[in-house]
């Protein structure tokens, strides 16, 4: 077995890189790499196979991509490497980072999603790119109807590989990874690692490393986690309190049903704050606009869905607000994963009704974390269970600033 030892890095200038990548890297403000980068990077420019996991917000994006890039050949006009997303949303921003990272290196990147004419993919494809970015069905589609050719692949990434098989993509991306040279380096960066995406990695890669940033806690240390004990529709009401007492410059807050989105943003409508909404049934072109919008900072409250919101990338939201519990813990890691981003600090509300304290507890235990009673600031303390209202009044003005950005 041979044996190779990798030096972290300090700094990205002192890498072995090409040089307008690295002007690239410094244009997009980063100099010294995160973690997961440190450890990756110099293993994934080696050509090696590799895991990364690491809590969101810790730059995996940049993990791959940048030793990716670094590996392309502008001077060869075929497709060397593909990066497959689950949602459109984060295949998007995945792509706004390469196209930063590519600037004056000759190489040409394309995002392959559904919702966009498919003349328009197929023409540009034609010109020759070399590195795409696409959620598995739509690659599939474009692989299918015979005008994506992948036979030129040196480079197969999956991002959020989790998420992905949750959403029921195994069979598209073994259809796209079977049609890929055998010969190729496999990279799949995932925050969690569940047993199936354990299945992908032995079926698909080769004798890869594990790279794991260990933490204490699974979520940003960073983070403060309240709940305050609300029923039904009176959590409309707990809402605007805090949206009113934390004045955030930026909030999310998340529901577990589609239908309830619109009815949460009306709720919230007429106060100081723009709000707006976001969940996968609206068009393409509308999701678009809300989040470019969002991260302007012309919408401050964006009311949204678990798929909507997946894997966006939004510096600046102070406050997360879980308006129900997710039944499954790992989507609250995801979510709270929005705030308190690269050691800024964060706030996350969770909103609970009685049927729902289970399902707080399960993701306290899931995530390690001990989640403090809240009351805001004006609310009645009958809003909260007898048993821990005492508690709440201790607990006020526990980090109650936290969500401000200035
Ligand atoms: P993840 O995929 O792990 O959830 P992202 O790749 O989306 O995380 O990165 C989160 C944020 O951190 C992004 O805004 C990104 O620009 C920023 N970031 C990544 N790497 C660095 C770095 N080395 N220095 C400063 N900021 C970074
Ligand atoms: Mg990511």
């Amino acid at each position: 077995m041979e044996t190779e030892t990798f030096q972290d890095f300090q700094d990205f200038q002192s890498l072995a890189l090409p040089e307008a990548l690295k002007e690239n890297v410094a244009h997009l403000g980063f100099q010294a790499p995160t973690p997961i980068q440190a450890q990756t990077i110099p293993r994934i420019l080696s050509g090696r196979d590799l895991i990364g996991q690491s809590q969101t917000g810790s730059g995996k994006t940049a993990a791959y991509l940048v030793p990716v890039i670094a590996q392309l050949n502008a001077a060869l006009p075929v497709v060397q490497a593909i990066v497959l997303t689950p949602t459109r949303e984060l295949c998007v921003q995945v792509a706004e980072v390469a196209n930063d990272l590519v600037a004056n290196t000759g190489l040409r990147v394309m995002a392959i999603f559904g919702g966009f004419s498919l003349d328009i993919q197929c023409a540009a494809l034609r010109q020759g790119v070399q590195l795409v970015l696409g959620t598995p069905g739509r690659v599939k589609d474009l692989m299918m109807r015979g005008r994506l050719d992948l036979s030129g692949v040196r480079h197969f990434i999956l991002d959020e590989a989790d998420e992905m098989l949750d959403m029921g993509f195994l069979n598209d991306i073994t259809y796209i990874a079977n049609r890929t040279p055998k010969v190729r380096q496999n990279l799949l960066f995932s925050a969690t690692m569940a047993p199936p995406v354990k299945q992908l990695i032995n079926d698909y890669m080769n004798h890869p490393e594990h790279i794991e940033i260990q933490q204490v806690t699974r979520t940003a240390d960073t983070l403060s986690h309240l709940f305050v004990r609300a029923q039904g529709h009176d959590k409309d009401r707990v809402l605007r309190s805090l949206l009113s007492e934390f004045r955030p410059d930026a909030a999310l807050i998340f529901s577990n049903k589609k239908h309830a989105v619109p009815r949460i943003a009306r709720a919230l409508r007429g106060g100081a704050m723009p709000v707006e909404y976001l969940h996968g049934g609206l068009e393409q072109e509308d999701r678009m606009r809300i989040m470019r919008q969002f991260r302007d900072g012309r919408i401050q409250v964006l009311v949204c869905t678990d798929v909507a919101a997946r894997g966006l990338d939004v510096l600046s939201v102070g406050l997360v607000v879980n308006y129900d519990i997710p039944p499954d813990p790992d989507i609250y890691v995801h979510r709270v994963g929005r705030t308190g981003r690269i050691g800024e600090k964060g706030t996350a509300v969770s909103l609970v009704a009685n049927h729902e304290m289970a399902l707080l507890h399960r993701i306290e235990s899931h995530a390690r974390i001990r989640m403090q009673p809240y009351a805001p600031a004006g609310e009645p303390a009958s809003s909260k269970s007898s048993s821990d209202s005492k508690n709440s009044r201790r607990k006020r003005g526990h980090d109650r600033h936290s969500g401000r950005r200035r």
